[in-house]
């Protein structure tokens, strides 16, 4: 039996050094039962040593593969660009900083053979070593999400988990440009086991996420996996249209009753503000979908493979 293991890497030259004899530690193990590993390494257009770092293993080890991108194209980009050259029964995907303890993928090959499920993933139970405005933001994306969505995204889920061979092939079918993976996971369907630990904190190096990326990232989730923004926007419109004609209703009753003095400019400046504003705010969320629609239309690929092991052997 083969697993394939994948593992994107944006500036990560200082714990490469560190996860790559953890999980051979885990191939060890296994390769007494007689299970093999193979290692694909995506190296995300880092601007430090990484790709040299992964050259290196990949000469030494003949379980080692990469891919190298010409650019920074994200880490979604590189979880596909895994996916599509793995060939593992089962495909485990996981960050290289050692916040996804390799030390678990026993367990959770066990967990996924006897529970006769297409997927263990895992979710953190705390978010401990996490600025509180940050989790806080989260739990809110989490919560609006799963209202709004159509695919159900678990609250501290983690991109750390072992999926069966169908399992993957429905998520390589998914074509779509933008692509949100803890979305598409969810998507996709099929029985998932949800295993938890403690939050770990990164072995070394920086998180390559900003406050803003991920606010970003949030956003791209909403509207990839919910059309509901849209429908909100009709329904503030609708709102306005009945709130517009009570006033018409007051208004007319009241000149009728005490006559019409002309005064009330500052509520009508009021009015036009507001108004003016829910408009621009609807027009923005038709404009996100507008963009993403754009994006998907061009059909460029998601990403651009610059060097992989295959050719430098
Ligand atoms: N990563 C990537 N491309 C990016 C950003 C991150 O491939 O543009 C990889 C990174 O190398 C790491 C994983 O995604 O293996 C998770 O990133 P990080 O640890 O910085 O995120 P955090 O754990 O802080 O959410
Ligand atoms: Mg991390």
């Amino acid at each position: 039996m083969l697993i394939s293991v994948i593992v994107p890497c944006y500036n990560e030259q200082q714990v490469l050094p560190l996860f790559y004899p953890a999980i051979c530690q885990v191939a060890d193990q296994w390769s007494k039962q007689d299970i093999q590993m193979e290692f694909v390494f995506v190296d995300d257009g880092s601007s430090d040593d990484t790709l040299l770092t992964l050259r290196q293993l990949a000469q030494q080890d003949s379980r080692v593969h990469y891919i190298s991108f010409s650019r920074n194209f994200g880490k979604e980009a590189a979880i596909l660009a895994g996916l599509k050259q793995a060939k593992g029964e089962y495909v485990a995907t996981m960050d290289a900083d050692l916040q996804d303890p390799p030390e678990l993928l026993p367990q959770m090959l066990e967990l996924i053979q006897q529970k006769q499920v297409d997927c263990v993933a895992t979710r953190r139970t705390t978010r401990k070593g996490e600025p509180p405005i940050r989790s806080f933001f989260a739990r809110l994306f989490y919560k609006i999400i799963n209202r709004l969505g159509d695919a159900q995204i678990v609250d501290g889920a983690r991109d750390y988990r072992l999926m069966s061979r169908r399992m993957v092939d429905a998520v390589l079918s998914l074509p779509e440009y933008n692509r949100f993976s803890k979305g598409i996971f969810g998507w996709v369907g099929f029985r998932t086991h949800w295993l938890e630990y403690t939050n770990v904190e990164r072995a070394a190096g920086e998180t390559k996420w900003s406050f803003w990326k991920l606010f970003v990232y949030s956003l791209e989730g909403i509207v990839g996996f919910s059309t509901a923004p849209l429908a909100l926007a009709s329904l503030m419109g609708l709102l306005f249209c009945v709130l517009a004609f009570c006033m018409i209703l007051f208004i007319i009753v009241r000149t009728l009753l005490f006559g019409d003095p002309t005064s009330g400019w500052p509520s009508l400046v009021c009015i036009i503000f507001l108004c003016s504003g829910v408009q621009l705010f609807c027009m923005g969320v038709l404009g996100q979908y507008l963009a993403k629609t754009y994006l998907e239309v061009k059909k460029r690929p998601i990403y651009i493979v610059q060097e992989t092991d295959e050719e430098s052997r």
